[in-house]
């Protein structure tokens, strides 16, 4: 944890280096922002060119002030900045906030200045925020020292921002969307303090914890994954969510892996799977991003999702349900009971109006209709989440009656979450009346599904919070072996062979497999048939043949499996030339260990396992659909390790192949024990041997009551 950070955002004296009566520059309407929005501690200012700003009194440097601030805004040129910040070090200040760009952000000198102001900073044990940052709002202390003008209301989210345009941004939107904030923060280059420095002093200091509701980042790089990891764990098992806009999707890197899994994981893919792990939901869009944080602050986290519809339209109502599936959601089923009390509350009004789900109270409906029928779905036990959908009613003042009924409503009953679809653009007093309530309102249905949806997939994964830190136990495995083998190899492929031993060392099941090789045509054919000869002793029919080779990682891709069937006649060397031939046709240089022969194995649905170690991230585990078609098909879920037995059990339900392997048309399900079991051996194969970096089984054929792998690859560092 950060000594003193508390202080940054709550000091009870800040100075201001770089201050000026210019308004034109940020020293200058910086300041006069946060005078303006009346912070309440001491404002030092230093200027050396100035005797007085705004009637305060400037000092020539930061050593010349009567005390120490607890918190330093640096709006100097990055020239200067250096000298300045070893006098704020000489004078003790342990907090600097520095908009100053002019660092790593913009190359060449830039990145020799930032490393000497890390240099110094280290020196003097400052904690220090940018630089190249927009400042931040933090409410509760009354200090807005940001790029913005907008005023930001007291509440519980807390954003923080890796983008000074999207800081200042995200200011005035929550402005708009009746966010109530806690803290602000753009945190600029994250040369020293990033957000995961904040959410550790958070978390460990109790006044600077109450009230926060929901974290939001806008994060363009990942630092301290296995920290971050950690401390979004402590914030899941307090139910505090934490929402991140992660951005920068595309990754070139990925097109250099060799391996299947190397190839389809992107570090992207260990982002999500961190989030995942973390409990971090991530979003698409600055709006998603925004909403999501308005409905996490105003609105109890939904404990199920199944939804009851109310609506004074058909139309919205089947439009928002056709969104259900899509997000993991439900219609709720009535029961008899609340379907009778219902039926006497809508007798009262109109005849017409439908008794289940959705209620439809038709076009007349007035706010004390919705205020009834929301009230008796608020109190049933069949439904988990309500929705009200309404269109503009044709009536003069029923809008605002609905809001004003909605809006008591949602006040005495503040255990259920609610959601209000207006259907149309609501003015600023009805918007003002919804969000005082706790109502975040919605334009279109497809867009507070989306959101419902969201808020749901948080609450769904409170039970596996605490279950993810246990990694499942293995049994039979034997390290030993497998460390006899792997130790052999340094930054390369094991052979199939070594990579065959070592999985079988770890439990998993291979065919029979034997290496011919020799040193002349004749030795090897001699080989061959005596392979053959084992095999056919063994009743085989059939066998495969693959190349042995180090230069040759794809097999198909050079036509080098071939099935050969040995009954009823013995086959002659045809194919096993063939396969030597089509190994030097496709890399004339391919250094040639010899032909692998192994039991064919008929049957069985293919799937892959795999691991792709990515930097900062750990071992990323892949279960994807098998097969020579695996790139083609990208049917591939990923978890980071050490996986939990839930982690397993997600990463088989979680590819559309999942489907089949269940079974269809009367086939048995695969072994998914097995399937399950295999993935934490791997898990536990990894983290005995973090030197692996590349991992692939593909296939592993999968059957009613085994699974059985054919083919194998692995990469050591
Ligand atoms: P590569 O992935 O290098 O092309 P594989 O050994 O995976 O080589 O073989 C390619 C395909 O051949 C596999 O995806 C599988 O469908 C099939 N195959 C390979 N070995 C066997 C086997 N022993 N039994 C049945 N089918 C096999
Ligand atoms: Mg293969």
């Amino acid at each position: 944890m950060r000594n003193n950070l508390y202080g940054m955002f709550f000091p009870k004296s800040i100075v201001v280096i770089g201050a000026t009566s210019d308004m034109k520059k940020h020293g200058g309407a910086m300041l006069a922002r946060a005078i303006e929005f009346g912070y309440k501690g001491k404002i030092y200012l230093v200027n050396p060119k100035q005797n007085t700003i705004f009637n305060l009194k400037c000092y020539k440097t930061v050593l010349d002030l009567p005390e120490t601030p607890d918190a330093a805004f640096v709006v100097i040129p990055a020239v200067v900045v250096l000298k300045t910040v070893e006098e704020c070090g000489q004078k003790g200040i342990k907090n600097i906030i520095m908009i100053s760009a002019g660092f790593k952000e913009v190359g060449g000198e830039g990145i020799e200045r930032e490393k000497k102001l890390l240099e110094i900073i280290k020196k003097y044990g400052i904690n220090l925020v940018g630089p190249n940052c927009p400042g931040f709002v933090s409410p509760f202390a009354d200090l807005h020292f940001m790029m913005s003008v907008a005023n930001v209301q007291k509440g519980g989210v807390v954003i923080l921002s890796q983008s000074g345009g999207i800081t200042a941004a995200m200011v005035d939107f929550a402005k708009d969307l009746g966010i109530g904030c806690r803290l602000i923060c753009g945190i600029g280059n994250k040369a020293d303090v990033n957000e995961v420095d904040i959410m550790e002093t958070m978390i460990d200091n109790e006044a600077f914890l109450e009230g926060i509701k929901v974290i939001v980042l806008y994060q363009e790089s990942i630092v301290d994954a296995g920290r971050l990891l950690k401390v979004a764990m402590r914030f899941a098992e307090k139910d505090i969510p934490i929402l991140s806009l992660k951005s920068g999707r595309g990754d070139f890197g990925r097109k250099a892996a060799l391996s299947h899994t190397g190839a389809m994981a992107s570090s992207d893919a260990a982002v999500d799977a961190l989030f995942k792990k973390a409990r971090i939901v991530r979003v698409e869009g600055i709006n998603e991003l925004l909403t999501l944080a308005a409905s996490f602050e105003k609105i109890p986290i939904p404990s199920g999702n199944r939804i009851a519809i109310v609506t004074n339209s058909g139309g919205p109502a089947v439009v928002a349900a056709d969104y259900f599936e899509k997000y993991g959601l439900t219609l709720a089923q009535l029961s008899d009971v609340t379907k009778e009390k219902l039926r006497l509350i809508l007798d009262k009004f109109s005849a017409w109006c439908a008794v289940d789900n959705p209620v439809d109270i038709i076009g007349g409906g007035s706010g004390q209709m919705f205020q009834e029928v929301v009230e008796l779905l608020f109190n049933a036990e069949d439904n988990d989440i309500v929705l009200v959908t309404m269109p503009r009613p044709s009536f003069e003042g029923v809008l605002q009656d609905i809001a004003h009924s909605l809006a008591i409503t949602r006040r005495v009953n503040s255990d259920k979450p609610m959601f209000v679809v207006t259907m149309t653009d609501v003015d600023h007093d009805l918007r003002e009346r919804y969000s005082r309530a706790g109502l975040p309102i919605f334009l279109y249905p497809e867009e507070a599904v989306k959101i419902i949806g969201k808020m749901c997939e948080y609450g769904g994964r409170r039970k596996n919070v605490f279950k993810i830190f246990n990694p499942g136990k293995c049994l039979g495995i034997h390290k030993e072996e497998a460390e006899k083998v792997i130790q052999r190899y340094k930054n390369k492929f094991l052979s199939q062979e070594d990579a065959r031993k070592v999985l079988e060392a770890y439990g998993f099941k291979f065919p029979r497999t034997v290496l011919a090789q020799g040193k002349d045509e004749i030795e090897q054919y001699m080989h061959f048939c005596q392979y053959l000869a084992d095999f056919k002793s063994d009743c085989i029919y059939k066998v495969v043949l693959k190349i042995e080779s180090p230069d040759i990682l794809h097999k198909s891709d050079a036509k080098c499996v071939k099935e050969m069937i040995l009954f009823p006649e013995a086959p002659g060397p045809n194919v096993y030339n063939e396969i030597i031939a089509n190994a030097k046709k496709y890399k004339s240089d391919a250094e040639i260990k010899g032909v692998l022969i192994q039991e064919f194995i008929g049957g069985g649905k293919e799937v892959l396992i795999g691991v792709k170690k990515e930097k900062e991230f750990g071992h990323l585990i892949s279960f994807a659909r098998g097969g020579i078609y695996t790139e083609a098909e990208r049917d591939i879920a990923f978890a980071l390790t050490p996986l939990s037995f839930e982690d397993a059990d997600e990463l088989t339900k979680s590819i559309r192949f999942y489907e089949i392997l269940k079974g269809v048309r009367g086939e048995k399900p695969v072994d998914f024990d097995e399937l399950r079991h295999a993935l934490l051996r791997i898990s536990q194969l990894v983290s005995d041997f973090p030197q692996i970096v590349e991992l692939d089984i593909n296939p592993v054929k999968a059957f009613a009551d085994k699974i059985i792998c054919v083919d194998a690859r692995i990469k050591v560092e």
